[in-house]
């Protein structure tokens, strides 16, 4: 990191390459807040809340920004394909590909999308979940509208699932990202809550300034995206937390209408590009919990990804089109945990389950505890320059 940036909720010692903090504890009525609810009651417009900002904005609604894609090829009668995403969208003059945020404008195809984000806000890094970088910072969040899956159990579809007339902007050039990230005290900006490809040309611009100004850039995406943008965006991204919804072409088809080859092509590209890599899998209850489908999904992610590949495994609260079932039982977490930690995996956590012991980060060769979480807040750490503080093990991550 170039500068050094305000503490953040914790007494830091990186001098010694050793980080103790001291706990911030919420009651579990907020942490259920933050773990379930996406971005229902964050939604702090962060530009109208800086008091001695200039350029303090109200949002506008139906706010657009356009700029030309390059990853379109233009057909014989107008009409063009969309190179963004396995889905290939052919689009007539006129018209919108399947996310809604790209549009075919006389034969040329326009990103809606650059420069007006709907949702901008500071998240613990932990938040997306990340739990192998920079423990106990910020990430500057922001989203736009759109996204080229349509999940049933999507969290935050009043954004993903919109065009961009029917949610509030903020005009923000890419500039104005990392300046408002460096005042906020972030040390990243994160690329969330709806799936961040279909904003891809806005998140490169601001994933470069972003970095000059020695900010990370993370992403949480869906990993449906084609190689060519995946490898471009690779030059400006250090993490990358994928949802690895299913492990079935089933599943994808039903309940997200996508497709899971080309999300495990994404993961096998981001570990050749050695992006640090995470992964998600929400369990949703009789639909993706099958012990079989979890144990062939760790397995392929020791032999494709490598055995330190950090898994979570996340409980499903009921929410959107799927609110007839039950959350996760807890049990089921503890069961899919214990399937990937036989079958070699060595960093598995179980997200959403306040307290939980698997919320925390465990040496996978001396089995002392690393990293102590309490929500969202560290309480303790005991790395030296990303090694275990008490045997030496090498820990996967971005620790300083
Ligand atoms: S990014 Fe959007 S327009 Fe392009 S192929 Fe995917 S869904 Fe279609």
């Amino acid at each position: 990191m170039g500068k050094k940036r305000p503490k953040l909720g914790c007494e830091e010692d990186m001098a010694q390459g050793r980080t103790m903090m001291k706990v911030h504890k919420i009651t579990k009525r907020e942490f259920l807040k933050l773990c379930g609810a996406g971005l229902g009651g964050l939604c702090m417009p962060l530009l109208t809340g800086l008091k001695k900002t200039a350029q303090a904005q109200r949002p506008q609604k139906g706010l657009i920004k356009t700029k030309l894609s390059p990853y379109f090829t233009a057909l014989e009668d107008g009409a063009v394909q969309c190179e963004l995403c396995p889905r290939q969208c052919r689009v007539p003059k006129g018209k919108r590909g399947y996310c809604g945020v790209r549009e075919n404008r006389d034969g040329k195809y326009y990103s809606l999308v650059y420069g007006n984000p709907c949702a901008l806000h500071l998240d613990p890094i932990e938040k997306k979940p990340f739990f192998h970088v920079l423990p106990g910072t910020r990430a500057l969040s922001i989203a736009t509208a759109g996204c080229n899956f349509h999940c049933k159990f999507c969290q935050n579809w009043e954004i993903s699932q919109a065009s961009p007339e029917e949610v509030y902007s903020y005009d923000v050039s890419p500039a104005l990202v990392t300046t408002r990230a460096e005042e906020m005290g972030a040390h990243s900006v994160a690329y969330t809550y709806v799936e961040p490809t279909v904003f891809l040309e806005y998140m490169l611009d601001v994933g470069m300034v972003a970095r000059g100004a020695g900010l990370l850039n993370v992403i949480h995406s869906n990993g449906f995206v084609n190689e060519k943008p995946l490898r471009d965006l690779c030059k400006v991204l250090d993490a990358a937390q994928i949802d690895l919804k299913g492990f079935s072409e089933d599943f994808y088809r039903e309940l997200c209408s996508g497709s899971l080859a080309p999300v495990l092509e994404t993961l096998k590209t981001l570990r050749e590009e050695n992006i640090h890599l995470e992964i998600t899998n929400l369990m949703i209850p009789t639909k993706n919990d099958d012990p079989g489908m979890v144990k062939d999904m760790c397995v392929w992610i020791r032999e494709e990804l490598g055995p330190d590949t950090p898994l979570h495994f996340s409980r499903f609260y009921p929410l959107y089109k799927l609110t007839k079932l039950p959350p996760t039982p807890v049990s089921v977490l503890e069961k899919a945990r214990a399937i990937a930690l036989s079958v070699g995996l060595r960093y598995v956590y179980i997200g959403n389950v306040p307290g939980h012991e698997g919320w925390n980060t465990f040496c996978p060769e001396c089995g002392r505890m690393l990293i102590q979480r309490t929500g969202y807040m560290i309480r303790e750490i005991h790395l030296n320059h990303g090694r275990c503080a008490f045997c030496g093990n090498a820990v996967p991550g971005i620790w300083s």
